[in-house]
This record gives C-alpha cells, structure tokens and sequence, in this order.
C-alpha cells in the first residue's frame, strides 16, 4: 500500500477509520483488575491481560505512520510477519531480521545491548527493511540491522490504569512496558506486543 508519495504504509500502521473504543473500560473496585463492562471472547490474550479494542479497517481514510494498530501489530509480532508488507520474515541461519535504533556506545549500562531487550517493532523482510533505512525518520543513518535466532513473547506495551476516585472511568497513568509476569499486569490495556530478543548478531544489511 502507498500513501501517494512514494512511501509505503506499514502494515501495522493505524488507518484514520479505525478508532479505538475505551468506553466500557471499568476497573474493579477490590482486585484493581481492568475489564471491559461488556467483555467479548477475544478482548484478553491467553495471559487473561486486557487488549485495546480497535477497529479493524485496514487502507480506508488516511494512514497514521507513528499510530500501531494493536491486532496487526501482535499478529506480525507473534508470527514473525514483516511489519511493512505482512509477508514472513527474512530468516537464516542467524535468525530473524530486526532493524532497532542503534544504541551501541550509548548505554554504558548495558554492554551487551541488544541482547535481551524488549522489542516493540515487528522483524522485516528483506525488501522492506532495505526501503524503511532509507525512508523511516526514526531510523535513517541511526538503525543497526541484527539478526535475532530466539524471540519470545515476555509482555505488552500500553496504558498503565488506576480507578477514579468516586467512581467513574478508570484514568491511565502512564504508557509502560511491562512483563506478563509483573504484579501491575492486569492493570494494563495492552496497545503493543513485547517480544525479548535473544541470540543477536549484529550484520550488514545485504544489498
Ligand atoms: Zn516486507
């Protein structure tokens, strides 16, 4: 899909006609546990953690680049899909292939960077990575390319909620990474999948 001036639109990109639907949120007033008022099969992953509700209208209205649609974006994540073109992955024998914003050099902390970080961008094909270095802003001369040999899913990115006092829709703190293993979980409207990057090589992106 092209948005009429040469740039592909991601396939996990949000579309202007699917809009995200947060009326029914409730938090219950003893467990702190966020639900929806009205909960559907499919609402929660199997971790029972709570998932934004989002229409699904992929290529109608206007493509919103820096917006993730939720099931697109799980879907490429889980499945190791391309995140521009929804075609698999490129695999070898090092792995998956994965473009991240290249931190090497700038956390002193963590000398082994990549090697365990929680991943919120969906591997690419080949093609496609080779397009997103030359046109993504975020990426452009700043992205290292790694092949990935073992991703697990480990948690979800998304809004952090808290009840209103004296009732009323639940009101979210903050947007946080948080793994499915975290107490703070099930107060979680879950936006993006987390996937823990294992066996990373550090390659050249072949021409
Ligand atoms: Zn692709």
């Amino acid at each position: 899909m092209n948005a009429g001036s040469g740039v592909p639109v991601p396939y996990i990109a949000t579309w202007s006609s699917e809009k995200r639907h947060h009326e029914s949120l409730v938090v219950h007033p003893v467990t702190g546990r966020l639900a929806y008022r009205d909960e559907r099969p499919g609402d929660r992953d199997e971790h029972g953690v709570l998932w934004v509700r989002a229409d699904c209208r992929p290529k109608r209205g206007r493509p919103q680049f820096g917006l993730v649609h939720p099931r697109r974006q799980r879907h490429a994540m889980r499945d190791l899909r391309c995140q521009v073109c929804d075609g698999p992955a490129d695999v070898d024998g090092l792995g998956s292939l994965w473009l991240l914003r290249d931190e090497r050099g700038v956390r002193a902390d963590w000398p082994a960077w990549p090697e365990g970080m929680a991943a919120t961008d969906p591997p690419l094909c080949l093609p496609c990575a080779r397009v997103s270095v030359r046109l993504c802003p975020h990426l452009r001369g700043r992205y290292v390319a790694v092949r990935v040999r073992d991703a697990q899913v480990a948690g979800v990115y998304g809004g952090l909620y808290f009840p209103k006092s004296g009732g009323g829709r639940p009101r979210v703190a903050a947007d946080v990474t948080v793994p499915y293993d975290d107490p703070n979980i099930h107060r979680i409207l879950a936006a993006q999948q987390v996937m823990e990057l294992r066996g990373c090589t550090f390659i050249d992106l072949p021409d």
